[in-house]
């Protein structure tokens, strides 16, 4: 799509709000945050248009939304979503991690969803800006985190069937605890044997709200079998691993070896799963990226040549996987511990979000400086 010039980079104006939560208050929710339930006291909105491009950069208060009924979002989903997260150090300053992947991954959405694509240093400045105004709401408790939540949607009232000509970006932030309360435990995941989460040439690789729409219903289905999260294979033959419906997984072999299923455009590209294959590089461990058959998977497994497996994502960061549930068979034990690399790759990338280890890939952005 053409997209009218724009001046970079966008200057934000703040609106403070005038309901903002006493610090009485705040800490009663930072103790017990949970995830998204809880949002700050501001959120970020720049505006887009066809003629003017980008404009209009805005902190304000955090409130509904006001939108057409006939809002193309609510009828065409042309929605697309990024997950990231503040991180308190030690000394008190915020850190966020890779932010420019996000950045990057939103333009790549974007171009799917035939949305206008935000500069990579307008998208680091939002989050800026947020935490200019929010900074207070960066839990400090071992393991938490403010998330970080930018989305854009179209939001044109006009029901015909094109990209729209009016769009909004925003960023909101909600406190997050600690993912695992009382310890990582690993989890027990149900595959989906009659739903698959994306098609050749479809949107698996934008992050989209329509592709977790699809995912609702399996995912109910795995709760149902008492599973976690649900597993998809790819949809053109249903035999190879593709995802969780919102997390990258990974196998270790005895002898360290790390597969993990390629990009083949049906998968999202996960930066916690980037940043593992780099994790498990630097260890001197094999990364292998290719299609991973549910076949290989059971006879491997089945063999004790795979010893670990593990999903990943931004807002549990990794976890073990203990057993896969079929209609027809399980792979693995229910009960089986964390895998040990599984375990120390989970420590080493959060020592580095933390602060606690050094940041020598140069991830870290600092936040509120
Ligand atoms: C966001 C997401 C992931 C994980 O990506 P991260 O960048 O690691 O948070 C994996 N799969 C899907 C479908 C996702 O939407």
């Amino acid at each position: 799509m053409t997209t009218a010039e724009t001046t970079f980079p966008l200057s934000f104006t703040h609106h403070p709000s005038s309901a903002a939560r006493a610090e009485a208050e705040r800490e009663i929710i930072l103790a017990d945050p949970g995830f998204g339930k809880h949002f700050t006291d501001h959120m970020v909105q720049i505006d887009w248009d066809i003629e003017t491009g980008w404009h209009d950069a805005r902190v304000t208060p955090y409130g509904p939304l006001m939108l057409d009924p006939a809002a193309s979002v609510l009828h065409y989903a042309q929605e697309i979503f990024e997950g990231l997260k503040a991180y308190r150090h030690a000394d008190g300053s915020i850190y966020t991690f890779r932010p420019e992947k996000n950045a990057e991954r939103l333009q790549r959405s974007a171009r799917r969803l035939a949305l206008p694509e935000l500069g990579v240093d307008d998208f680091v400045e939002s989050i800026k800006q947020l935490i200019a105004a929010d900074g207070q709401w960066v839990p400090d408790a071992p393991e938490t985190s403010l998330y970080l939540r930018p989305f854009m949607i179209a939001n044109e009232s006009f029901l015909g069937v094109r990209s729209a000509q009016k769009v909004g970006y925003y960023v909101i932030a909600s406190p997050a605890g600690a993912y695992f309360t009382g310890g990582v435990k690993p989890v027990s995941i149900w595959l989906s044997t009659e739903y698959s989460r994306a098609g050749k040439g479809g949107t698996g690789a934008a992050k989209c709200g329509g592709n977790y729409a699809s995912s609702l219903l399996p995912q109910a289905e795995a709760y149902e079998n008492g599973c976690a999260q649900v597993l998809f294979l790819d949809s053109e033959e249903g035999k190879y691993v593709d995802e969780l419906g919102g997390m990258n997984v990974f196998f270790v072999y005895k002898d360290g070896t790390l597969v993990t299923p390629a990009l083949t455009g049906s998968i999202l590209e996960g930066i916690t799963r980037d940043s593992i294959i780099q994790l498990a590089k630097d260890r001197g461990h094999t990364v292998e990226e290719r299609r991973f058959s549910l076949e290989e998977w059971k006879r491997d497994s089945e063999a004790g040549e795979i010893v670990e497996v593990f999903a990943c994502g931004t807002a549990a960061v990794v976890t073990p996987i203990a057993q896969l549930k079929t209609p027809d068979f399980t792979i693995g034990d229910a009960e089986a511990p964390a895998g040990e690399l599984t375990m120390a790759i989970r420590q080493e990338l959060t020592d580095i979000q933390y602060g606690r280890l050094p940041d020598r890939h140069g991830w870290l952005t600092r936040l509120d400086a």
